[in-house]
């Protein structure tokens, strides 16, 4: 089953790739395809938003809408900018057109412009064809929330949706007006979204309707398996602030690739010269300081040439002697990269006990307790 996932251009480039990367972790039936939208031939429309209620309103048929910059709480009133469900649809099928798709085939547009139902995503009569609103997130989740999470939960729920309804028609009568955490919650109040994704369960009735369709078990496995790992990622950060306790972690592969279990296994994106950087503080719990990592440079390679992939024995070289070198700047400019990913993945509250931290000239060290580290091959 082929699911292109197109992003829009105004969507986050990063927030794209996150959301990919997170529901290729989840192995099943389903492929996710990476395409671009190059341009979107309608034209948003602005939209005035009065009051805060009426934004959290979904419109009866099938809501939203936003401020491209997510950082702060909305304030209203607010003008944002919107789509008609048509012209949001026509995207996809002129994406079709233009590479042609087949049929079969499911295409999704991940987007941040609004749409005029005020719906967090939508499908088509023909069920090949979505859209997801990937913007306003925290304004839902109040903050607390790693949007890639519900972008992905939008996704895998519509196309579950899709293989279990014949006509729109049917899959309205099915909807619950009130909401009981089921994937099938209408919401129409688009904040109890909320308890729809902690809870990212599928009700008994449901399940029931699932069992009659005769899905495919693997299909409804790799579903059931997301929906988890979105579940225990929003739950394990609602909790962070009680529990102050941090996330396993996982090195896993020959790619040495860094799992946040309790995070619903989330990826942390390092790339290979971070991630080798990462890894030797990770191995060396004591710490090390600047000046001190010349004499980590062949560990340091050996991990970064198992990992970089293409480049020639000799810019591998280079690359870890310059990242070595106290007198370049290439060692800070690495090591707050991998302070934003993490602050990214785990939030602020957490960040200490995985970033690269100590004081000017002091030993640097990562503070994680080494018990909660595994390596998998
Ligand atoms: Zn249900």
């Amino acid at each position: 089953m082929n699911v292109h996932l197109l992003r829009s251009p105004e969507l986050n480039v990063d927030t794209y790739r996150d959301v990919i990367l997170m529901l290729r972790q989840f192995p099943g039936p389903i492929r996710y395809l990476e395409s671009e939208l190059g341009i979107m031939d309608a034209k948003p429309k602005e939209h005035f938003w009065e009051n805060e209620k009426k934004f959290n309103t979904k419109e009866q048929v099938m809501q939203v809408s936003l401020n491209l910059n997510e950082k702060r709480p909305l304030e209203f009133p607010l003008t944002d900018h919107r789509l008609s469900w048509i012209d949001l649809f026509r995207q996809c099928y002129n994406y079709r057109s233009q590479r042609n798709i087949p049929t079969e085939d499911h295409v999704i547009l991940l987007t941040d412009i609004g749409n005029d139902k005020n719906w967090f995503g939508a499908m088509d009569d023909s069920r090949k064809n979505y859209f997801v609103h990937t913007a306003n997130w925290k304004h839902f989740f109040k903050n607390e929330v790693d949007v890639r999470f519900p972008i992905a939960y939008e996704v895998i729920t519509w196309l579950l949706r899709s293989e279990l309804f014949g006509e729109k028609s049917d899959m309205q009568q099915y909807l619950h007006q009130k909401s009981i955490g089921c994937f099938m919650d209408y919401c129409e109040n688009k904040m109890e979204i909320i308890l729809k994704m902690r809870t990212a369960d599928i009700c008994l009735d449901c399940l029931e309707h699932i069992n009659q369709k005769d899905l495919q078990p693997n299909f409804v496995t790799q579903i059931l398996e997301t929906m988890d790992g979105i579940r225990s990622n929003l739950i394990f950060r609602e909790r962070v602030r009680i529990m102050r306790k941090p996330s396993r972690i996982v090195v896993d592969g020959f790619m040495k690739q860094i799992h946040l279990v309790d995070f619903g296994n989330l990826c942390v994106r390092l790339n290979p010269k971070e991630r080798a950087l990462f890894l030797l503080y990770l191995n060396h719990p004591e710490g090390i300081s600047i000046p001190e990592l010349f004499e980590h440079g062949q560990e340091i390679f050996a991990i970064y040439r198992q990992i970089s992939g293409r480049e020639s024995e000799e810019e591998m070289r280079r690359t870890i002697l310059n990242l070595l070198n106290p007198l370049e700047d290439d060692i800070s400019i690495n090591l707050s990269r991998i302070r934003r990913k993490f602050k990214d993945a785990v939030g602020e509250e957490l960040l200490p006990f995985y970033d690269i931290r100590g004081e000017h000239g002091e030993k640097k060290y990562i503070k994680l307790d080494r018990e909660l580290v595994t390596y998998k091959n």
